[in-house]
């Protein structure tokens, strides 16, 4: 259910960004970039302020995720820790602009979500945000440069350009010798690191990961959280916001700079690491 649930927010994200990519982009990167200075002048990726999203089921409210309010600084690695039905996933969506708050404003890079058309909010996902998931939501009858040359297409990046992107961002991730394999020839965390190419590609300043390491054994699951920590501190070159949905508190203790943990909709505890 959540599989299908996701496969429809990416691709309606697509469709979305498809449909946005037919008019003028120049006038909306540049806002855009307006917002990104302002986002660098008060230091915060992301503010989610008294931010809800409850869902009607017959009779009963289910509060998903109840009056949270949260700032995460530019260049944090933040954890999202909480039992399953905590609300992780539900706040991570709205972050990313693939959900709506019921009440409540969420603003990112400065800007705020709900005063975006739907347009703008897929540009500002290509833009801005890229997003791995649990189970990597690769196209399968892609290849993998295909896959990863697609948020490229979505966002025009000029034909002559996409190559080189392609090739860095798979480099980047270790999987330059297998451009050409389509992601059902390749091990789950090969998949995942096609996914992170494909979330890369567009040079996002934010990246957020959806129980990134949860289709994965130990040991492959502990390469992926080196490679996001490697993305969100490079040894040169600017580093990255992450935002990271985990329920294993070891991953998120090497890695983040502050837990939050989420019970019931609603933040019960925050820890500051580093
Ligand atoms: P987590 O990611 O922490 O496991 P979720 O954010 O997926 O939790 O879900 C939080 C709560 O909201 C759960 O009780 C879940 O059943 C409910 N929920 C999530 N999505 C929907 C939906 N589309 N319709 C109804 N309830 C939902
Ligand atoms: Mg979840």
């Amino acid at each position: 259910m959540r599989i299908k649930i996701y496969t429809f927010c990416l691709c309606e994200k697509l469709l979305a960004a498809a449909k946005f990519a037919m008019k003028p982009l120049r006038v909306i990167l540049r806002t855009m970039n307006v917002s990104e200075n302002a986002a660098s002048r008060n230091g915060f990726a992301v503010r989610a302020d008294r931010v809800s999203r409850h869902y009607k089921m017959g009779e009963a409210l289910i509060r998903a995720v109840d009056q949270i309010s949260l700032e995460i600084r530019a260049g944090e690695f933040l954890a999202l820790l909480g039992a399953s039905g905590s609300g992780k996933s539900t706040l991570l969506n709205l972050i990313a602009g693939l959900d709506r708050p019921s009440s409540g404003a969420i603003l990112a890079q400065g800007r705020d979500l709900a005063a975006m058309s739907s347009e703008e909010l897929a540009s500002h996902r290509s833009q801005t945000i890229g997003i791995v998931f649990q189970s990597f939501q690769l196209l399968p009858r892609m290849t993998l440069e295909e896959n990863v040359e697609l948020p490229l297409r979505l966002a025009e990046v000029p034909r002559g350009e996409r190559p080189a992107r392609v090739r860095e961002a798979l480099d980047r991730v270790g999987l330059g010798a297998r451009v050409k394999h389509r992601p059902t020839e390749l091990s789950g965390g090969e998949q995942q690191r096609a996914a992170i190419a494909r979330a890369l590609v567009n040079r996002p300043m934010i990246l957020l990961a959806d129980e990134p390491t949860g289709n994965l054994d130990t040991k492959t699951g502990e390469e992926i959280m080196n490679l996001i920590a490697e993305i969100h501190r490079p040894p040169s070159g600017p580093g990255r916001t992450v935002i990271m949905v985990t329920h294993e508190r070891g991953l998120a203790e090497r890695c983040a700079d502050r837990i939050v943990t989420l019970s019931d909709g609603a933040i019960s505890r925050e820890e500051r690491l580093r």
